[in-house]
């Protein structure tokens, strides 16, 4: 069994993008009253005292868009201080990086994945719901801003739409030959847009790899942190290319994850919600750490038994409502 010892912590459920595949212009989404969600003190507290005892070491701050937490350098200056906290990153859209990422990197994140689904700002734009020109080049100045502050590994997060980026694969596959920077393919999820997904399906992983193959050939490589990834390289490329294949293979086997919500559910599996716990509700109940600590064990024994196949027996359409910024992606 894998050890189950990665947290992926969703700090907040809003976004400043409304990407088509996740929070779709026009979606009604119930966002999360502010009370509701975990404060600094309340997430620390779990942490601490909660999550490191039981035995998770490596964290991964997420959202909505993490950057938009109030204090967010102070919150992961406070996590990544922890002694126990062998390692610590962040995914984020990267619009507000930029003037972020120094005082990130000074208060201890080594780590950074950035989504970027387009090297084209129009394609880009309309990715992102259009939600004003100009974009694609702050994100682009926040990943080069990460660059030269010294995030390592750097990771570009690519979601595959076809008929949108789908003609971008080599391009953008071709960033990895100079820079040591680290591409990642993620099969599209039928979740969150549910219309979007039923119109244009994903495209499996082993098909991008063949067109990069035929391109430059492809051989088998490594990275930090590389979770559920497949990863690659150009030969002599200075980076590697990662490939998420959750709709075409299973990899629930190896699964060492779980996450927390911003309004503080913990659940074991990203497409599962039958066994999550409400610890906020505990907490705030006035729940000991000690008690705490025992629901998490107890849903810790039971996830190899929770897993993304076979999530929803019901659920004949295999599309799911919750978006990956609801359950903290
Ligand atoms: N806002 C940040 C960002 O976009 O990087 C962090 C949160 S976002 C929910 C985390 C990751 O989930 C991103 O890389 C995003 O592309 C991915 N994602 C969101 N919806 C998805 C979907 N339907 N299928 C595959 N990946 C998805
Ligand atoms: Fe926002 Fe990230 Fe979802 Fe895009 S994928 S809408 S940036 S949370």
């Amino acid at each position: 069994m894998n050890q189950v010892d990665y947290l992926r912590i969703s700090l907040i459920d809003r976004c400043n993008f409304r990407c088509q595949y996740c929070m779709p212009e026009g979606a009604e989404l119930d966002y999360i009253f502010k009370q509701q969600l975990l404060t600094d003190d309340e997430l620390l507290t779990l942490i601490q005292f909660v999550f490191i005892p039981v035995g998770f070491t490596r964290f991964r701050l997420t959202g909505g868009e993490p950057l938009l937490r109030p204090r967010v350098v102070e919150l992961v200056g406070a996590i990544a201080s922890l002694p126990q906290t062998q390692d610590l990153s962040m995914t984020t859209n990267g619009f507000l990086l930029a003037p972020l990422a120094k005082s990130l990197y000074n208060v201890g994140l080594r780590r950074i994945n950035i989504s970027l689904d387009s090297l084209d700002p129009e394609t880009f734009d309309q990715i992102i719901g259009n939600r004003g020109r100009g974009r694609w080049q702050q994100v682009w100045d926040g990943i080069q801003a990460a660059y030269r502050v010294g995030f390592t590994p750097l990771k570009l997060n690519v979601v595959v739409i076809p008929g949108v980026n789908d003609k971008e694969i080599l391009d953008l596959a071709a960033l990895t030959i100079d820079k040591q920077w680290h591409v990642r393919f993620i099969e599209f999820m039928p979740i969150g847009n549910s219309q979007l997904f039923g119109d244009r399906g994903w495209i499996a992983s082993e098909e991008l790899r063949q067109l990069i193959r035929d391109r430059w050939g492809l051989t088998e490589s490594q990275v930090c942190g590389n979770g559920p990834a497949d990863v690659f390289q150009i030969p002599g490329a200075k980076g590697t290319l990662g490939f998420i294949s959750q709709m075409s293979e299973c990899f629930c086997e190896r699964c060492n994850r779980m996450r927390l919500s911003a309004d503080g559910w913990l659940r074991p599996c990203l497409l599962n919600e039958d066994a999550q716990i409400d610890l906020k509700t505990a907490l705030r109940s006035g729940i000991s750490t000690t008690q705490l600590r025992e629901q998490v064990r107890s849903l810790l024994a039971i996830k190899p038994e929770i897993n993304f196949k076979q999530r929803d027996p019901g659920n004949t359409t295999g599309v799911y409502t919750r978006t990956m910024s609801q359950i903290g992606g």
